[in-house]
């Protein structure tokens, strides 16, 4: 189980979640954040302070096609070689020292504007 973060974050990022994180798994893309499944401990910090709601637990698709889709988009941010990027990213282990990542998924980067 892992938490993920959906198309409410698409052009919305204010890292409300980056703070509260207690591993620093949440890593910043150029229009949404992604949570890295390797690394999300699951104790549902993030997901109470996110204003858009845009966070939710894996476990709760129930169905959903679309959290099916951003549940498995979050995990290919880390696994897929980004455009502009030599090598997938990996589980670096820690966002803040990471930096920002300059790309999106597919998904998230074609997505409409707000
Ligand atoms: S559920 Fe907890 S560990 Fe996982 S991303 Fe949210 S704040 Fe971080
Ligand atoms: S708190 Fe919500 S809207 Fe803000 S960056 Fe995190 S997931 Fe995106």
């Amino acid at each position: 189980m892992t938490f993920v973060i959906g198309k409410e974050c698409i052009d919305a990022q204010d890292h409300a979640c980056v703070d509260v994180c207690p591993v620093d798994c949440i890593y910043e893309g150029a229009r949404k954040n992604y949570i890295n499944p390797n690394e999300c401990i699951d104790c549902g910090a993030c997901e109470i302070v996110c204003p858009e709601v845009a966070i939710f637990p894996s476990r709760k698709i129930r169905g959903d096609e679309e959290r099916q889709q951003f549940t498995t988009d979050n995990a290919e941010f880390f696994t897929v070689r980004l455009a502009g990027l030599d090598e997938p990213l990996g589980d670096p282990g820690g966002a803040q020292q990471h930096g920002p990542v300059a790309a999106d998924t597919p998904l998230a980067s074609g997505w409409p504007e707000k």
